[in-house]
Parts: C-alpha cells; structure tokens; sequence
C-alpha cells in the first residue's frame, strides 16, 4: 500500500477512536487533507483512497492543482486555510467551497463583492487569533462578537464557523476548549483545529474538522 493510503487509514482510525472515547460521533469530524506544496502524485493517492477534504493555503497554488482533479473528483471538497488578499478575494470564491480565514472587515467586503458577482456561495469561517498572538492572523476573541456581526449585518455574509491556530510549544487545550466556546455562543456548527500534532487533543476539545498535511503526506520539501 503507498505511504499516503496507509497514513490516511491510520488517521482515520485515530480520529474514530479519539471521537468514540469522548462520546462524540466519528462523523462529525471531517479530516481535511492539507496539501500545500505537495505534488499531484500525492494528491491522487489521496483520491484514491477515498480522501475528499482539502486544505491549500495560496489561491494560486491550488488554481493549478484543483481544477484539473476536480474533473475527475467533482465532489472535492476544497477549503483555504491561509491568508487571503482582498485583491484575491473574487478567485478565492471562484475556487474554494470552504475559506477558513476571514479575518478582517476590507477582507468582509471584498468576499461579499465577489460572492454578488459569481453568484458563488462558499462556506465562512471567521479566523480567530485564539492566543492573542501579535504575530498572528485572526480577529481577537474580544472583538469577535463585533466582527461577526458587521459580516451579518453589513455585508450579508453568513459566518458558519471559526477556525484556530493555538501557540506552538503550549498545551493546545485551553486554546481549543476556548474556540469552542465561541463557536458555542454564536451558535456557529463548524470548529476547524487541530494539525498533525495536535488532532487528538482538538477532537476531545469538540472540533469538527481537523486539518493535517505532515501526518499524510510527509514532510514538507
Ligand atoms: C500547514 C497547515 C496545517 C497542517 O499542518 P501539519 O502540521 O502539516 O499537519 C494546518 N492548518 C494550517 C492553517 C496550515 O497552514
């Protein structure tokens, strides 16, 4: 069996019994594939073992990837799951059924243009910068209640999700337990967290999708 047909059958027994342990249904949990920089090979190894979920973090990158597989694959899910620019807001709703990382009003305003213009609906999440980390994307928790509301209200934007990435090199737990909180309190059902070192633990915190390049595909080159 290839290396990736085997890791994804491995992460998926891992994520049934992470789900069943803390009472929660494996499917609820959607293991999204993060394949950027990995080659198409790898890719359809992936396809071919059933794998549907995928995660790119540059709109360019996965214009040349995705189109091309989706003819064969039109149930590919894709979600963005890195910076996007407000210039490449209309591409990113063109390509994407998911964007993770809606993180500022200028960004709000363009992805709604783009949506109005496309007639394309992908699916929002708002990125939140869980651990107040200056150097990180993501609106502040505090300030999440505000922003939320300035994407319903003025721009139209169904939010349905929030999306993290806790502080490396500190138990992700409280970080996690704290998204979902959020995602609790303005009653939004999707919870994206958790990467390959982290996946367990974002699955007993109540994520629902979990998202993971190094433990499928390796290495990154
Ligand atoms: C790269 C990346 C991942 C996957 O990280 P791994 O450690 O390779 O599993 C998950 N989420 C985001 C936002 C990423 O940029």
């Amino acid at each position: 069996m290839k290396d990736v047909q085997k890791n994804l059958s491995q992460l998926r027994d891992t994520i049934q019994k992470a789900a069943i342990a803390c009472g929660r249904a494996p499917e609820g949990i959607d293991l999204i594939a993060v394949s950027k920089t990995q080659p198409l090979s790898l890719i359809m190894d992936a396809l071919a073992a059933g794998q549907r979920h995928f995660g790119e973090n540059r709109v360019q990158e996965a214009q040349q990837k995705f189109p091309a597989l989706r003819q064969d694959f039109p149930d590919i899910c894709l979600h963005l799951i890195g910076a996007l620019q407000t210039n490449k807001a209309e591409a990113a709703v063109e390509l994407f059924d998911v964007i993770e990382t809606l993180d500022r009003p200028k960004l709000a305003a363009a992805i709604a243009a783009a949506m109005r213009k496309t007639g394309r609906q992908p699916r929002l999440y708002v990125e939140v910068n869980i651990g107040e980390e200056p150097q990180k994307a993501g609106i502040l928790p505090d300030a999440l209640p505000e922003f939320l509301m300035e994407c319903r209200d003025r721009h139209g934007l169904p939010i349905s999700g929030l999306m993290c990435i806790p502080p490396q090199n500190l138990d992700p737990t409280p970080y996690f337990t704290h998204l979902v909180r959020l995602a609790d309190q303005h009653a939004l059902p999707h919870r994206s967290m958790g990467m390959s070192n982290d996946y367990k633990t974002a699955i007993t915190c109540g994520a629902t999708a979990v998202r993971v390049g190094t433990a499928i595909f390796g290495v990154r080159g």
